[in-house]
């Protein structure tokens, strides 16, 4: 199978209202130029010089998505032309993305990555961590002008077990509709990125709204 022919086949399976970040680590740019001629926009990255290497040999109108794990002291390289960062998990991060992007003049969409897998290895916030920092960022707008905070992310734990990845998702999905109520101009919650290759399907059965989908596209790494 072509890499045009794994993304067409995915993209007609997903409802509309699911967006596709095609997740491009580790490949060479032949490959993410062959998605990109079949009409995919948008690529997740998880290494920021890969990442940044990659915009400066690809057009323009791609949208590039941050999708690991991000070091305060890196975010400067990504802020000129990153367009949603989806693992933040900490204020101090937050805090650091504002600033940059305000030296930037930009505003940067930002997802906060939520803890559900059982695994402690994968990033990611707590209930009263998330709470804490929705909490601030709500009350201070003005510290945090150039960021949105527009969803949340989640990995479920890497498992055979389809029960125990859907109990992860739709854990995911209450915390996710809980705050989505609240609302301010800097935090909006409208995206729940959940699901990636072995497991997008069911992420979508539990109320994703954008999956991260890589090796069922690009092949394995
Ligand atoms: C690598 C990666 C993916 C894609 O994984 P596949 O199994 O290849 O689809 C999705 N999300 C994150 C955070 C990743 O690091």
């Amino acid at each position: 199978m072509s890499i045009k022919n794994n993304l067409q086949n995915i993209k007609s399976s997903l409802p509309p209202h699911v967006t596709l970040v095609a997740v491009s680590k580790t490949k060479p740019v032949a490959d993410l130029m062959e998605a990109y001629n079949a009409g995919q926009r948008i690529f997740g990255e998880n290494k920021i010089q890969e990442m940044t290497e990659k915009w400066e040999q690809m057009p323009k109108d791609i949208q590039w998505h941050m999708i690991g794990h991000v070091q305060s002291n890196k975010v400067k390289y990504m802020i000129p032309y990153v367009s949603l960062i989806h693992g933040v998990d900490s204020l101090k991060l937050l805090k650091e993305i504002n600033r940059l992007a305000t030296k930037w003049r930009k505003k940067v969409d930002c997802l906060l990555q939520i803890h559900i897998a059982e695994e402690d290895t994968k990033f990611g916030l707590d209930e009263k961590e998330l709470d804490e920092i929705l909490k601030q960022v709500q009350n201070d707008n003005a510290s945090f002008n150039n960021i949105r905070i527009v969803g949340l992310m989640g990995m479920a734990t890497f498992t055979e077990n389809q029960e125990q990845i859907k109990r992860e998702f739709l854990h995911l999905k209450s915390i996710f509709d809980q705050h989505k109520q609240l609302t301010t101009d800097n935090c909006q919650l409208t995206t729940l990125s959940m699901g990636m290759s072995g497991d997008y399907q069911l992420a979508i059965e539990c109320g994703s709204t954008m999956v991260r989908i890589g090796s069922s596209i690009f092949g394995s790494r």
